[in-house]
């Protein structure tokens, strides 16, 4: 079964790219960051203030993920959190609670039972995805964009009242405690294609990234099914 990796930084475009080729395939779709939004969510709303904490408390979190691109959901217990762990305290926080070693071990678990149980294929997005959750994949792509670039998208999907440099000064500071921590930090690797979104449109990354599976092989002629 195909599994496609798509890492790089926040903002680059990862989730609306990766969502619109599951769909294209009939493919399972799972966004990991939402993984780690939910349960800093679970974190803040319990109290549960040090990241010593948290270990103890995760499987209480009951966190569940729908894998479907078209109408993808995350839920805590049976709750849709889907527009809450994009509030601007999540975002502020996540990575903080991402750079756990015990919170990395029990999202990769879930993660990969995700991917076992899924078919025909399925598009995974993240930042460790084919260095640590999937080393296996049989595509891996790692999706990047300059600074500038990612802060105009994000701030346009967020229509909060940020200015742009607000929103690029947050990136940068996800970029730098996701790609210096200990545990499995985003990196980019000899092994991935990697495309760079910042002249590209959203239409041609996904076109480019159909266009490789296509010449690897990795669905049939109807797009339905993988190998
Ligand atoms: O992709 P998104 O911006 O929603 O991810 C939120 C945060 O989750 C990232 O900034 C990062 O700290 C963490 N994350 C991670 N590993 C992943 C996916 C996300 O550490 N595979």
């Amino acid at each position: 079964m195909p599994v496609i990796a798509i890492d790089g930084p926040s903002g680059a475009g990862k989730s609306s790219v990766s969502r619109a080729i599951a769909e294209r395939f009939g493919w399972s779709y799972l966004d990991t960051g939402a993984l780690y939004r939910a349960l800093t969510l679970f974190a803040l709303e319990n109290g549960i203030s040090t990241l010593d904490e948290i270990p103890g408390r995760l499987a209480d979190a009951k966190l569940h993920w729908n894998g479907n691109p078209q109408t993808p959901e995350i839920s805590l217990a049976g709750r849709v959190i889907n527009s809450e762990i994009r509030s601007a305290e999540v975002t502020a926080q996540v990575s903080l609670v991402a750079a756990n070693p015990a919170v990395r071990i029990f999202l990769l678990g879930m993660q990969r039972e995700i991917i076992n149980n899924a078919w025909p294929g399925i598009v995974v997005e993240g930042r460790d995805i084919g260095t640590t959750v999937w080393p296996d994949a049989e595509l891996k792509i790692f999706l990047t964009a300059d600074l500038q670039a990612r802060a105009v998208r994000r701030s346009a999907e967020l229509q909060a009242n940020l200015s742009d440099s607000d929103v690029e000064r947050s990136l940068a500071a996800r970029d730098r405690i996701d790609s210096t921590r200990d545990f499995s930090p985003l990196r980019q690797t000899e092994d991935q294609i990697v495309l760079d979104a910042t002249h590209l449109s959203f239409n041609e990354v996904v076109s480019e990234i159909i266009d490789i599976i296509g010449e690897l092989k990795l669905a049939n002629d109807d797009g339905k099914h993988g190998r």
